[in-house]
């Protein structure tokens, strides 16, 4: 099978990227392609599970058409200014435009060494490539944007962290990998010229209705404002909301230390170097914010620099905060049942969340047992619920179908990070059947159903998964 690539990203100005094939492995195998992805990019699914491709997922061949590089950004991590990052072990394959005119970037993930690789090995191990693959497959079946996962292979070649680990590569599929650090890197070198450029492809590729770098600053603001509206919507924690990490398309990318929450707590966080929770859940509107504001003072040369374009450009970023709300709004209406909205909604929504964090509720369960009779059991203390539950039902009389309501907006299944380390234990033992399990129970995650027993579970005591790491 040939894919009719069209790389516009390879066609910018050299200084964007860093052409390079990626770098071949010993002996790869396949662990999984995505067929119903395939099929949408209009893609073979049998073909890309032949040796040819998998040859190509594993980089040891580049397809006919590709036109394979490393992408230059920079970004804050962890509020702190770091002037060159870049693919340090990925690369951008090419472009597919699917039979719907849609366009997708195929990349690699942890396909060797490239000049932005710094003192890293280029590689990814397997525990990092299947927990991307989960996580970003389950944001995109719960409805997130999402960057995706096409394919993932072994190398048969281990990766040295604290202990050698089997290696993997994952091949990803996104609206493109444009990060708002993409912008930074340019703004830091004072290259306007490159800034332009970038600007009229994002607009072009994502925005094609935005007016120049305000409408783009507009655009990019209001997806991302829907965004973690989303995130929070799930009890999705990402973990490392670097700039770095922000796609300007709007889609969730570079899953790392990222978690789903069990028990409700607006202070929680899994990844083991966010020490002072700068990425806590609860903190993730306030960084996005932050994130913008980066974005937008690297679109201000652009916009004239003058005290006009920094009033329109802050008051475009002040827009989040409304729009980040009314669409919160929207999703924790629906989540209790609500469609038709009242003016009291808001604090009926946040008086279920501080009982859940007091009564230590899990997210999930107390949703989705809203409509299924069955969120008091969650709570250390069942009175406090049936408080608020008698309020909530007065309000639900206004409603037709609430529970309906409910079950679209709730879902039984989400990758517990107990689920996740289960199904990567057992594949770096040689046994994937766990992983393909819960990919598939996550691929339907609002439906019960016998094969989906047991997943919606929260975690014994035992099984808690209390850290997470970037793997990197
Ligand atoms: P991340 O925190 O995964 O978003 O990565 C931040 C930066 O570190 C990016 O420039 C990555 O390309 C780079 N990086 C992460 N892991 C590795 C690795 N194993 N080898 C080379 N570069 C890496
Ligand atoms: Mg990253």
């Amino acid at each position: 099978m040939t894919i009719a690539f069209d790389n516009s990203y390879a066609r910018l100005p050299e200084r964007f990227f860093h052409r390079q094939p990626p770098v071949a492995v010993t002996a790869p195998k396949l662990i999984a392609v995505n067929r119903a992805l395939a099929r949408r990019l209009g893609l073979d699914p049998d073909a890309l599970a032949a040796p040819e491709w998998i040859e190509v997922f594993a980089g040891n061949r580049v397809p006919e058409g590709a036109a394979p590089l490393a992408q230059a950004y920079a970004g804050h991590q962890f509020g702190g200014w770091v002037p060159q990052l870049g693919d340090g072990r990925a690369l951008l394959l090419g472009e597919i435009v699917a039979p719907d005119g849609a366009r997708f970037d195929l990349a690699l993930k942890g396909s060797g060494p490239t000049p932005f690789s710094r003192r890293g090995d280029g590689r990814a191990g397997l525990g990092p490539v299947l927990r991307e693959y989960i996580l970003s497959e389950a944001m995109a079946a719960l409805g997130v944007p999402t960057t995706r996962a096409l394919a993932a292979v072994t190398t048969c070649e281990p990766v040295w962290r604290e202990t050698p680990l089997p290696g993997a590569v994952l091949a990803r599929v996104a609206a493109s990998h444009i990060r708002v650090g993409t912008f930074q890197y340019f703004a830091a070198r004072e290259d306007a010229e490159a800034l332009a450029v970038l600007a009229d492809h994002v607009i072009a590729r994502h925005y094609p209705g935005a007016a120049g770098p305000l409408g783009l600053l507009e655009a990019v603001t209001e997806a991302q404002a829907r965004l973690i509206a989303r995130w929070m919507s799930l009890g999705f924690i990402h973990g490392v909301m670097n700039t770095d990490n922000m796609a300007v398309s709007g889609e969730t990318i570079d899953y790392g230390p990222c978690a789903f929450m069990d028990e409700y707590d607006p202070a929680k966080v899994f990844s083991s170097i966010d020490q002072f929770g700068r990425y806590a859940y609860g903190n993730q509107p306030k960084i996005a914010l932050w994130n913008l504001a980066q974005f937008a003072s690297c679109l201000l040369p652009l916009m004239g620099e003058e005290g006009p374009a920094i009033e329109a450009a802050t008051e475009a970023i002040n827009r989040f905060a409304d729009l980040y709300q009314a669409e919160w709004l929207r999703l924790f209406r629906a989540k209790i049942g609500i469609s038709v909205a009242a003016e009291e909604d808001a604090a009926l929504i946040t008086g279920l969340l501080s009982r859940m964090a007091e009564g230590r509720a899990d997210f999930t369960r107390t949703f989705r047992g809203l409509a299924e009779g069955t969120a008091a059991a969650e709570f250390a203390d069942p009175a406090s619920f049936a408080a608020w539950e008698a309020e909530w039902r007065k309000r639900l009389a206004a409603e037709a179908d609430p529970e309906a309501v409910m079950a679209a907006a709730n879902p039984a299944c989400i990758p517990r990070n107990h689920r996740v380390e289960e199904a990567i234990r057992a594949a770096t033992a040689g046994d994937f059947a766990p992983f393909h399990r819960l990919n598939a129970v996550l691929a339907r995650p609002f439906d019960r159903r016998a094969e989906a027993e047991g997943y919606d579970a929260a975690p014994g005591p035992e099984e808690l998964v209390t850290r997470t790491f970037c793997g990197t």
